[in-house]
């Protein structure tokens, strides 16, 4: 049995970062730790093996790490979601709020045929908005959700909430 709890010891607690009296959670030693790193993707992905997953969607740049390894697990493709001016392509981009000021993200218009089956990952949901802004833009190109994988939530912020109407959310490990 893999117990989801054995991977908090490879997740560093940052003190005052990116600013003072935030906490982040660096999951670069998981990253680092082999057998870590195949339980994470594992524990992420497994929710959703069998469920007909056509499309795996992340954004950069942690979503990218887990969303690829994810898409293999499940024999899915992956579609990368961008900051501006990244992709080549025809975007559509999406801009949301942040705590101070707005950020925007973009993605390819034929990444997605409509109907197609997404699965959403990032490696943590804090208050959810950049999650939702990523569920928005795969939606707007007609995909179906099928559900959000996180490795973290960090309950307190209530992403949750801000989520809805996707609220297939499945973490890997909750603060
Ligand atoms: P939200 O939009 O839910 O507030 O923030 C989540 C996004 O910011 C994710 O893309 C995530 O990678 C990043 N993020 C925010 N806080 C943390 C943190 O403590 N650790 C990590 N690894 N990423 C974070």
């Amino acid at each position: 049995m893999m117990d989801p709890k054995s991977l908090e010891q490879l997740i560093r607690n940052i003190p005052d970062y990116p600013k003072p009296g935030v906490q982040f959670k660096d999951i670069t030693p998981l990253l680092a730790d082999p057998a870590g790193l195949a339980m994470a993707v594992e524990l992420m992905a497994s929710p959703f093996r069998g469920k007909g997953i056509e499309l795996v969607c992340g954004a950069e740049s942690r979503g990218f790490i887990f969303g690829t390894a994810i898409a293999q697990a499940l024999s899915a493709g992956f579609i990368p979601i961008r900051k501006p001016n990244k992709l080549p392509s025809d975007t559509a981009a999406i801009t949301y709020d942040l705590e101070y000021g707005t950020d925007t993200l973009e993605i390819h218009k034929d990444a997605i045929k409509p109907k197609q089956k997404v699965l959403m990952v990032d490696d943590l949901l804090a208050t959810g908005g950049t999650m939702k802004a990523c569920c928005d833009l795969v939606d707007g190109l007609g995909g179906n959700i099928a559900g959000v994988t996180v490795l973290i939530e960090l309950n307190f912020l209530n992403g949750r909430n801000v989520l809805a109407p996707y609220d297939n959310v499945h973490p890997v490990l909750q603060y």
